[in-house]
């Protein structure tokens, strides 16, 4: 039988959907997407070969400790001192000709951009990828508004051709092998060679062969920012393909989306996120393609530079400070492809832009919980606080903490009402164990497990409430001998 997380059982109602909010509750998603072997085969093998290599590359550096805790502290700074660094950013960013935009939410930056595109009077963008516009839903906006939105990111690619939705921060078609690939170039590339193969070289070529067409035509681009630095007003993107290299410079128009959380203080703190990130990431030293850019140079790359700066919650996250620390993150995706949970289930479970822990972590904080109908409030469960995702962390944000912090308040907002299945067992388990004679009955009750239980020693079934439990996993039966048992044995000198 499947083994997975705990999450009460809740009745979700259906919100509409959007990029941050799915339309069911995890266990729900996750049930569905787990009697997929393919997509588990998928997952199982590109999360293995990402572990593996990152492990190689971080046991290299003798001082990866002391790099995490830099980049904990730097990032801790930050938030500190947020106001003060985004107002520095913007004087620098906009000294060196390059205009500043602030977005409440995801209406406002999605606005923005549109009438930026709109005033060159082009109808297609080229866009690096990017889980700040994933986060607004930017694509399918400029969509509805005339505006065709181009991925130049190879997984990104293959995501928006499949009209697919990403399932990991880093590797967007983490879910789909080669030859599910070929099968979308070929029924969705315009100009596919004849008799394409699902050989890597040959998909990578088809897909530069269908993106130079674009980058050579595009006259806006659409970017994230995995780093904005206040002191210079730099910002900075990471990527492995040379695509966003190819946007960042080719266009007239460069349109940056950025969350305010990305700000790093200054340019030499760069050098321990540079370390830390290709490392988590992708194990590599060090990242291929690393572009930064300040402003406007006349006759050399965009000469119209916009930066959006985003808030969508963040600014609810970061005034409460327990939760801010999810505002650390710096989507390397590590802690997904050590997570039990996310290799398993995959992305789409969590219904969310973010997912796996970080994305069980931030998505919540970013929405709120709208009471228990909202499928976000079943994300602080979509773990077994297992911890790797802590050690993993470049940042150590410590997760399994904000996870258990945001299940006690998603439990204390539904205080008081009817209580549920899982309410009602949690009293009768505090009734009995509240009272010594009554727990030791029910241990001799605990017995009839064994009987229950058969050869294998499992309880695969249980009666309501309790069935809450064994939906998702095994109960192993009760051991031949109670510990009270075994203790008059073992220390008669104690009885009384
Ligand atoms: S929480 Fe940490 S490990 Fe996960 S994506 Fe963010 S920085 Fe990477």
């Amino acid at each position: 039988m499947t083994t997975f997380l705990g999450v009460p059982l809740r009745r979700h109602a259906h919100a509409p959907e959007s990029p941050l909010r799915g339309t069911e509750s995890f266990p729900q998603a996750a049930r569905r997407e787990l009697a997929n072997p393919q997509l588990r085969a998928n997952l199982a093998h590109a999360t293995a070969t990402i572990r593996a290599k990152r492990a190689a590359v971080v046991g290299e550096l003798a001082d990866w400790e002391a790099l995490r805790d830099s980049g904990s502290a730097i990032k801790a700074d930050v938030m500190a001192r947020l106001p003060e660094l985004l107002e520095q950013f913007e004087a620098a960013f906009t000294a060196r000709g390059g205009t500043v935009h602030w977005a409440a939410d995801a209406d406002e930056a999605n606005r923005i951009v549109t009438e930026l595109v709109r005033a060159t009077g082009a109808d297609e963008v080229i866009k690096i990828k990017s889980m700040a516009t994933q986060e607004i839903g930017l694509n399918e906006y400029l969509e509805e508004q005339g505006i065709a939105a181009v991925e130049t990111d190879l997984a990104e690619l293959i995501v928006q051709l499949g009209h697919d939705k990403p399932s990991h921060i880093l590797v967007p078609a983490i879910h789909r092998n080669r030859t599910e690939i070929r099968d979308i170039f070929v029924s969705e590339m315009t100009g596919v060679v004849e008799g394409l193969t699902d050989d890597p070289r040959e998909l990578a070529m088809a897909a530069r062969t269908h993106l130079r067409r674009k980058f050579l035509s595009a006259r806006v681009a659409v970017s994230g920012a995995n780093f904005g630095i206040a002191d210079t007003g730099t910002l900075c993107v990471v990527e492995s393909e040379g695509n966003g290299r190819m946007c960042l410079t080719l266009p007239d128009t460069l349109i940056t989306v950025m969350g305010i959380e990305k700000l790093l203080p200054t340019f030499a703190d760069l050098e321990v996120f540079l370390q830390l990130l290709p490392r988590s990431s992708t194990g590599e030293r060090m990242n291929p393609y690393t572009s930064l850019w300040s402003g406007v140079t006349p006759g050399d790359g965009p000469q119209d530079l916009h930066v959006v700066l985003l808030d969508n919650g963040r600014t609810n996250a970061l005034a409460d400070e327990v939760g801010r620390a999810a505002l650390h993150c710096i989507r390397c995706s590590a802690c997904l492809n050590v997570c039990p949970v996310y290799e398993r289930t995959g992305g789409h479970a969590y219904g969310s832009v973010y997912p796996g822990p970080i994305g069980a972590v931030l998505t919540p904080q970013l929405t709120g919980m709208q009471g228990h109908d909202d499928p976000n409030a079943s994300l602080p469960y979509a773990s077994s606080l297992c911890g790797a995702c802590y050690d993993a962390c470049p940042v150590k944000i410590n997760i399994p903490e904000l996870l258990v912090e945001l299940r006690a308040r998603s439990v204390d907002d539904e205080r008081g009402g009817m209580p549920g299945g899982w309410d009602a067992a949690m009293k009768a388990a505090s009734w009995v164990m509240s009272d010594p004679k009554r727990f030791a009955a029910a241990e001799k009750g605990l017995q009839l497990g064994r009987i229950v239980a058969g050869r294998d020693r499992k309880i695969s079934t249980l009666p309501p409430p309790l069935s809450g439990w064994t939906q998702s996993r095994d109960l192993p039966a009760p051991p031949a001998q109670t510990f009270r048992a075994w203790w008059r044995e073992t220390h008669p000198e104690e009885q009384a």
